[in-house]
């Protein structure tokens, strides 16, 4: 094949594939994304399912009890895996024991690990904990810091866990929280199609407004905790039932 024809080839090779990549996204976009199903953000219906998350949950806060942010923190670390339930109860010998962050920060390991240890995965909460404390302390003059970038970098520190403490330590809106329940509950609401925690939160920041962002994670936590289960979720009793087309509803007024 000369050189000329091998550029020919290769650049209607090129077109074909763009053609193809241009089929593909349009069809995703058509259908909503890779489940199929159709996302449905319209402005109008996400206000809709606001108002109904108002009118279900008006109180709905945090349920870690905390007293101030770095305590918040630490609970949000030891709730990995962990039911806030559990948390609570651990939290109540913990905070009275480590009082300051220097006390987690300088604590035994092996005995703050046995202290934790109900919640689970003990060992890496342990380093986490100490390695956060220990940052807060040296690098940030015992204040938990209150950006997201600087959140970051402390160590088990993610920004699952640096919204909460945005959000609910400081009540500043940098993000979405995005946990095991408004990953299952945005999915069946049909305002992401996504399953990685990032892109989800990127899609939730794009429809809601951001004096949104914090009350609605805690609303979607509290109706995935009290109807919207994983299991059989209890949309009989759901007064989001009218705006919801999940799969996997137990009751419906649609068909
Ligand atoms: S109708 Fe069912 S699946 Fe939909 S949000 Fe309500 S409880 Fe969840």
């Amino acid at each position: 094949m000369t050189g000329k024809a091998a550029t020919s080839k290769r650049t209607k090779g090129v077109k074909a594939n763009l053609r193809g990549a241009k089929s593909k996204a349009q069809k995703a976009k058509v259908a909503g994304g890779k489940s199929g199903a159709k996302l449905r953000t319209d402005p109008s219906r996400v206000a809709a399912i606001l108002a109904k998350l108002d009118e279900a949950y008006p109180e709905a806060s945090c349920e870690l009890i905390h007293e101030h942010p770095f305590q918040l923190l630490i609970s949000t670390i030891l709730s990995a895996q962990c039911t806030d339930v559990r948390v609570n109860e651990v939290a109540k010998m913990l905070y009275p024991k480590y009082s300051t962050p220097e006390k987690f920060a300088y604590a035994a390991p092996t005995e703050l690990e046995q202290d934790i240890r109900p919640t689970g995965f003990f060992r890496n909460k342990t380093k986490s904990i100490m390695g956060a404390s220990k940052k807060i302390v040296e690098e940030f003059g015992g204040r938990v810091p209150q950006t997201m970038e600087e959140l970051l970098t402390l160590p088990g520190v993610a920004r699952k866990t640096a919204n909460v403490v945005l959000g609910s330590g400081f009540g500043i809106a940098a993000g979405v929280v995005v946990d095991t329940h408004v990953i299952r509950l945005s999915n069946r609401l049909d305002l992401t199609h996504n399953t990685d925690p990032k892109k989800i939160e990127q899609d939730l920041m794009a429809i809601l407004p951001v004096d949104k962002w914090i009350v609605f994670s805690h609303q979607l936590i509290w109706h995935g905790r009290r109807v919207c289960v994983a299991r059989k979720p209890r949309c009989a009793e759901c007064n989001l039932e009218s705006l919801c087309r999940a799969k996997d509803k137990t009751y419906s007024t649609h068909y």
